[in-house]
């Protein structure tokens, strides 16, 4: 029996900074919902002040999740500890699975104008916490677009059924069967998108405002979805929202800054490995 997902709860992001201090916006990670199974951040960094961003994200450790960035506007330059170097502009994606461990730094590639876009972290289940770093660099022009009743939608995972059929998106063989998706709805736009039954979904608005499964939710605020196999999106007055979706591991988690894995243990080995320079 097909049931519709409905909103569980709308929570507005919070401004926090992160990096060398670039400001931004965080919905998951702190305060209210420090992790959302398999999700445990996101933040919406967007900011036409170049004093928010131009300190950038100098070099850091991750190790036992993803870490995925998606640019909205503005230019990052991105280089790592495998050497992998290169830089993101609007409409890019990188899925970076840290694994083991990778060393990296993000610095804006501008000195001025808008810079925007999303950070969302995704966690790895313990089989795979020490996997061989990997990255999946997608250009603007790579990611597909399907189009949808006044609207369209930009699919960077899974599968969106488009009125021209089904558009799958480039992101592949990431362990939480993840569906990433960047939906445009104009005034009066519809669309109602398919999710796996049990798994974790939510959407978030960055412009205008979008009637979730008819809960009205505004610029800058997370909704939560109750579990089910699809959700109902419109909009009267337009708006824009990435809807996230992924099966969760539930595992426990054990976090520390950069790091995460399921005990006490793994971290005091991970910062010790990074210490001695054994990442
Ligand atoms: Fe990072």
């Amino acid at each position: 029996m097909a049931i519709a997902r409905t909103v569980s709860r709308v929570v507005k992001s919070q401004i926090a900074s992160d990096g060398a201090g670039v400001k931004l916006r965080r919905s998951i990670g702190s305060g209210d919902i420090s992790e959302l199974d398999p999700f445990l951040l996101l933040d919406n960094f967007g900011t036409e002040n170049p004093d928010d961003y131009i300190a950038g994200f100098p070099e850091h450790p991750h190790r036992g999740f993803e870490t995925v960035t998606y640019m909205i506007a503005g230019q990052m330059r991105h280089k790592d500890s495998t050497g992998a170097e290169g830089v993101l502009g609007p409409g890019s994606v990188q899925w970076m699975t840290a694994g083991r461990g990778i060393l990296h730094s993000e610095m804006p590639e501008q000195r001025e104008g808008e810079m925007s876009g999303f950070q969302l972290w995704v966690n790895l289940p313990a089989k795979d916490k020490l996997c061989t770093p990997r990255y999946q660099n997608i250009e603007p022009e790579d990611v597909p677009f399907a189009k949808i009743e006044n609207g369209e939608v930009r699919v960077l995972a899974g599968e969106v059924e488009g009125l021209k059929g089904l558009v799958r998106g480039p992101v592949t063989d990431v362990s939480v069967d993840p569906v990433y998706i960047d939906i445009t709805l104009q005034t009066g736009g519809s669309y109602r998108h398919s999710i796996k039954p049990g798994h974790t979904a939510f959407v978030y608005v960055f412009d205008g405002s979008v009637n979730v499964a008819g809960t009205t939710v505004g610029k800058h605020h997370l909704a939560i979805l109750r579990d089910g196999d699809s959700v109902q999106l419109s909009s009267s007055e337009g708006g824009r929202m990435i809807l996230v979706a992924g099966r969760p591991i539930g595992e426990p988690v054990a976090r520390y800054g950069p790091f995460v894995m399921n005990t006490f243990e793994e971290i005091q080995q991970a910062v010790e490995d990074f210490q001695t320079g054994n990442f």
